[in-house]
């Protein structure tokens, strides 16, 4: 197996692309040698408390000022395309940022008080008890229960805090719902991007920092998945864990330097 036939990277970003607010090394020289490969790129987060927009402004404001919203991809977005598949004009009641209000009601859906379609969690941090009540009362009725992504924590500068995947236990033990979850590492993800991108499954790889999301979204989906070691991961990690990576790179720079010259396969 080599990359020469991978066409689009999808790239994680923290832990990935950069650290915090600032590139991780060969962030760039990769960039640039997919350009002169001709190879895409679009970036993929489970943080669906910020929209498309706001990634951009954080890329343009480290130096990329050439990616487009439509390059970054978020479980919020995926979270949308997928209600739109299960009912046509989906009605939401939403626990759920104002950005992926925006998110959802763009992409056709109504965010509804009563009588919705389905229950959205996402990151909300703007949670309330009221919102959380209303949630259980209104699954306990029998509405579904969608969660943006399974994280449950999400890293800051300041440590962890906490995600939509410890909130969402809230709720599961206090209904005994059974939510149906997006984001990475569920195959539900690639199945949009695919329709979206109009590409084949050989022709897309995964590139990430953790096993448990990145490289597990690879191997559920059965894509190429491609670890990078300058987030989460250590390498000795990979041994124990159930999630093996196609291929496993120090950083982006030496990924880039593979492509450039890859070393033939046995
Ligand atoms: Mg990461």
């Amino acid at each position: 197996m080599d990359l020469s036939s991978v066409k689009t990277f999808l790239l994680d970003m923290d832990g990935t692309f950069y650290l915090g607010q600032s590139l991780l090394p060969g962030a760039l020289s990769f960039i640039k040698t997919l350009k002169k490969q001709g190879k895409s790129f679009y970036f993929l987060t489970n943080n669906s408390s910020q929209n498309a927009l706001f990634y951009t402004q954080k890329l343009k404001n480290m130096g990329l000022t050439e990616i487009t919203p439509e390059q970054i991809i978020t479980s919020g977005e995926a979270c949308a395309w997928y209600l739109s598949q299960q009912k046509k004009h989906p009605r939401v009641f939403l626990l759920g940022t104002r950005a992926l209000e925006i998110e959802l009601m763009r992409r056709g859906i109504t965010i509804v008080e009563r009588r919705p379609d389905f229950v959205v969690l996402g990151f909300d941090l703007s949670l309330t008890y009221a919102k959380l009540q209303k949630a259980c009362l209104l699954i306990r009725e029998g509405t579904p229960l969608v969660v943006t992504h399974p994280d449950l924590n999400c890293p800051t500068e300041a440590g962890p805090i906490i995600d939509a995947g410890s909130l969402v236990k809230a709720i599961e033990a206090s209904t005994g719902c059974h939510p149906k979850f997006m984001g990475k590492p569920h195959p539900e993800l690639i199945t949009y991007i695919l329709s979206r991108l109009q590409t084949k499954k050989e022709e897309i790889a995964m590139v990430g920092d953790r096993l448990y999301t990145d490289i597990a979204l690879g191997k559920n989906s059965g894509i190429t998945s491609i670890l990078v070691l300058t987030g989460e991961t250590k390498l000795e990690e990979i041994e124990t864990s159930p999630w093996k990576p196609d291929f496993v790179f120090s950083s982006l720079k030496e990924l880039s330097c593979y492509l450039e010259s890859p070393i033939p396969s046995k």
